[in-house]
């Protein structure tokens, strides 16, 4: 098999080289810049010194004693003891992503997952909840993305076999998952959104009915990027965090709207897949009146993302802990439009978010200090 430059590119800015390192049994800790994980194969140096530059998708642990750098590849290789194109496969595997080499018989294993996808996401579509109206989607925008429910127990589980998808497929494409002795459906008691690119379905997102427990679920949890077909090539887009922030966006026209999967999720697979549709600028409207502040430092994180890949970007200012999916239920999009407006440029709002943490007197000293020089 041979695998070109361009295809191990896209394979490397197609699967984020976190989910690499956990898929090997190895832990993260930290965020943004400080990502490290928790112990370096090579030297046993913990996380302070094994560093994942989540940009780059790159690791380096920074031990003078060891020096350990790579990408994704490199570390599969080490940790799982493998050849090279065992690794791009391995990571092929964990993406979705098909290489052009693929054989005939990897190539029917995609078609059959794709197969048992579209069949679990038109059963789900058939049942509906409260929940669904209760976050302000309609009954048409729930029909139009083929939004559903997943009563839970066995009902997927027996509607699947009846079709011929035996469990250990089941298992293996995690739609059943083992509790004590017996075998459940994954999906219990959420409401299923599809989450399609290049018109396959790459993921299911399952929100609990209930604001308790896991909340958020999804089926393989990578590389999120809701909307993606429908980005007007070379038009700006309007990055939001959650699916239901998505789902209303849509519901009120808003066409240009992708969504992320949380405000941490931002990577290199989502400026490789901008970059392709030739955006040529983003709005980020994260939750970024949060008082725990991770819609703002996810803001940041793929602004400067965005930033190195000479995408320009604009952050909205959001109203305090509100959602766009909140905002757009209790106000109206005309309000939401205003933020859009009245969004802060990048550098602009980088700049008033370093200065927030500084205290003041410390800034009046400096720009005392600027104008005496001056
Ligand atoms: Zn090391």
């Amino acid at each position: 098999m041979f695998v070109s430059r361009e295809t191990l590119d896209e394979l490397m800015a197609a699967v984020s080289l976190e989910d690499v390192v956990l898929s090997t049994g190895y832990g993260v800790r930290g965020t943004g810049k400080s990502k490290g994980i928790e112990r370096c194969p090579k030297c046993g140096r913990d996380w302070t010194h094994i560093k994942i530059n989540s940009r780059k998708n790159l690791f380096r642990c920074m031990s003078p004693s060891c020096g350990w750098a790579g990408n994704a590849f490199h570390w599969v290789m080490e940790t799982r003891g493998c050849q090279f194109l065992d690794a791009v496969k391995y990571v092929a595997a964990l993406g979705n992503f098909e290489l052009p080499q693929s054989t005939k018989e990897e190539k029917q294993h995609l078609q059959r997952v794709q197969k048992c996808l579209q069949e679990t996401v038109r059963f789900y579509s058939q049942f509906s909840h409260e929940y669904i109206a209760k976050r302000g989607i309609t009954k048409e925008t729930a029909e139009q993305h083929l939004v559903g429910y997943a009563p839970g127990g066995t009902v997927l589980k027996d509607h699947l076999n009846h079709l011929g998808f035996d469990d250990i497929f089941l298992e293996e494409v995690k739609l059943i998952r083992r509790v004590g002795d017996n075998l459940m459906d994954s999906f219990f008691k959420r409401v299923i959104v599809p989450i399609y690119m290049d018109i396959r379905i790459v993921d299911l997102y399952g929100r609990s009915i209930y604001d308790k427990g896991t909340k958020h679920f999804y089926l393989n949890g990578q590389k999120i990027l809701m909307g993606y077909d429908d980005i007007v090539p070379g038009e700006p887009v309007l990055i939001v965090e959650g699916p239901f922030d998505w789902l209303s966006l849509k519901q009120h026209k808003v066409m240009n709207a992708i969504c992320t999967g949380g405000a941490s999720k931002f990577s290199s697979f989502h400026i490789h897949r901008l970059k392709k549709k030739g955006v040529p600028m983003a709005y980020i409207g994260y939750d970024t009146g949060d008082k725990n502040g991770s819609g703002q430092e996810g803001a940041i994180e793929a602004g400067l993302m965005l930033q190195d890949a000479d995408i320009p970007s604009r952050i909205i200012q959001m109203p305090e802990d509100t959602d766009v999916n909140k905002l757009l239920r209790d106000q109206s999009i005309d309000t939401y439009r205003n933020l859009i407006q009245k969004a802060l440029p990048f550098e602009k709002y980088h700049t008033f978010h370093t200065l927030s943490k500084i205290p003041t007197d410390l800034i009046h000293e400096y720009l005392n200090s600027v104008i005496t020089r001056g």
